[in-house]
């Protein structure tokens, strides 16, 4: 556990006495993945968006009205799943993040659904999805809220890797008025349960921070901490993305100071010094538009999925870049902008990580 003398120290520290830490970290890497941002060309499948849970952050839940009188999807339609994924070919998408609510089978909307479909239950269904894509060749990675450890352990020839937001282990989120009041799937148990079940299956695993939620910098550096104790464990974060929070309409939510650019570099310039070259770290691009170069500077490797295709359902006001504007952004900065798959590399060849038929399936994919 953190030393509170070290958080401290970690708070005074200024963004360009982050950015030389930063730096002497990033010459440690050797010469070929010294200059690189990765990004995986993906589309999303959004399977249900009926959740459990109500963050006051959310857009994304069934009971918030949403942009353009979308409706909600109580189950991915056939048709619209091929159409995805015939748009997913076209474009050479590589990966499809299948996403949505917790436990959306606790809805009895969306067991009927099921039952129509020949379904038992949800994770069924994802399964005969996840086999759908791997027969075209696409790789699903998928983040479906908490699973168990038996449900996980099912899943995970199905897909290339996994992902669960850690998002904040602090309990003032779930007092009255906060945005976790009515989040029992986000109470930090349940989230390290998950996280750390994932270590014990070896699953290749993406996990991240949702910043400017109502929790402190105290908070953020410990779950940072967490995060990397978590990984000397078991060895499978492949990747934390650090996300920061942004305003919207239609939702619970609506902070009186949003999270700044500032507050943001200087979280992802700690999570570096933390993580030294170990995990890697992400941001969201839509989300930073216009300080790319700043966050370069702070030590990302990835701009995780974007899609030529779907929007970013969470945040579906905010475009995704285009990946050459985006070559050119970290090509100025002497970077190269180099795509990957939602497994990566490392995880490809460590033991027991990466599932032999997906494996072959890898070996047949150009990218
Ligand atoms: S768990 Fe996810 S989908 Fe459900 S309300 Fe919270 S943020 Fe939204």
């Amino acid at each position: 556990m953190i030393k509170t003398s070290e958080i401290k120290s970690f708070k005074k520290l200024t963004l360009k006495q982050i950015r030389v830490r930063v730096k002497k970290i990033k010459e440690l890497l050797p010469s070929n993945a010294k200059n690189v941002i990765t990004y995986s060309k993906n589309f999303t499948l959004s399977l249900s968006n009926y959740c459990v849970n109500q963050c006051g952050y959310c857009f994304y839940n069934y009971k918030i009205p949403k942009l353009n009188g979308e409706g909600n999807v109580i189950l991915l339609g056939n048709e619209q799943m091929v159409t995805l994924i015939e748009k997913g070919l076209k474009y050479n998408c590589k990966e499809a993040l299948l996403m949505s609510g917790e436990r959306p089978d606790n809805f009895l909307d969306v067991k009927k659904e099921l039952e129509k479909r020949g379904c038992l239950n949800f994770i069924e269904f994802v399964k005969q999805i996840c086999t759908y894509l791997l027969d075209f060749k696409i790789l699903p990675h998928i983040n479906l809220g908490f699973l168990t450890y038996d449900e996980m352990k099912d899943l995970k020839i199905y897909c290339a890797s996994m992902g669960l937001m850690l998002e904040s282990t602090s309990m003032e989120l779930f007092k009255k008025g906060k945005v976790h009041e009515y989040s029992p799937g986000k109470l930090p148990k349940k989230r390290l349960e998950h996280i750390n079940n994932a270590g014990k299956l070896k699953i290749p695993f993406t996990t991240g921070l949702l910043i400017g939620i109502g929790q402190t910098i105290e908070d953020i550096i410990k779950d940072l901490y967490l995060i990397k104790s978590i990984h000397n464990e078991y060895g499978h974060i492949q990747e934390v993305i650090i996300q920061n929070f942004v305003k919207k309409e239609n939702i619970p939510f609506q902070p009186k100071k949003p999270i700044t650019i500032e507050e943001m570099l200087k979280i992802t310039g700690i999570a570096r010094v933390i993580f030294e070259n170990e995990i890697a770290i992400q941001v969201p691009p839509n989300l930073i538009l216009g300080f790319e170069k700043e966050f370069i500077d702070m030590g990302i490797d990835d701009f995780g999925g974007i899609s030529p295709i779907t929007l970013d359902y969470i945040n579906p006001e905010n475009k995704w870049p285009q990946i050459d504007n985006l070559n050119k952004i970290c090509e100025t900065k002497g970077y190269k902008l180099k795509e990957r798959l939602p497994i990566y590399n490392k995880y490809i060849q460590k033991s027991d990580y990466c599932p032999e038929n997906i494996k072959k399936i890898i070996d047949n994919i150009n990218y």
